[in-house]
């Protein structure tokens, strides 16, 4: 016979999560072309289709953070220095610039979102004040997104 233990899952109800996870989203629009120099026009529009050509997305970054909520504030992070640590680390680099050729931690990239995500990372990896980065997410189109996870 089956037995359902009311106070088992009253408990596993009652337990608080210690970490919240918190999310800011900024825009920025930037140009990129993806090809490799050492390849020839057919193999970079073979791999890269219409990517292989100059052209520009306006791009979405959401940047989370987590950690325990500071009890006098109630917020894990200030989300007013959580962005200014976005611009600065990556906004301010990117926004209306040509990704191959303007921004200087970018250089030898082959700028595909997966690229950026894992370079944005970089970047912001330990500009977080009290919270942790713990997932990173690139939307270069509404088709196509990728995300980075701790
Ligand atoms: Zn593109």
């Amino acid at each position: 016979m089956l037995k359902i233990s009311p106070e088992k899952g009253f408990k596993t109800e009652l337990q608080a999560p210690t970490a919240v996870l918190v999310t800011r989203r900024v825009t920025f629009a930037a140009a990129h072309v993806l090809r490799r120099p050492e390849w020839d026009d057919r193999r970079n529009k073979e791999v890269f289709g219409q990517c292989a050509g100059d052209h520009g997305h306006n791009y979405v970054l959401e940047v989370s953070v987590s950690g325990e909520p500071d009890p006098a504030t109630g917020m894990v992070v200030n989300l007013k220095d959580l962005d200014r640590a976005v611009k600065q680390a990556v906004v301010r680099h990117v926004d209306h610039r040509h990704l191959n050729r303007d921004v200087p931690f970018l250089e030898g990239v082959v700028p595909t979102a997966e690229n950026l995500a894992l370079v944005f990372w970089r970047q912001l990896d330990g500009q977080m004040g009290s919270g942790h980065l713990q997932r990173l997410r690139l939307v270069e189109s509404e088709n196509n997104s990728v995300e980075v996870t701790r």
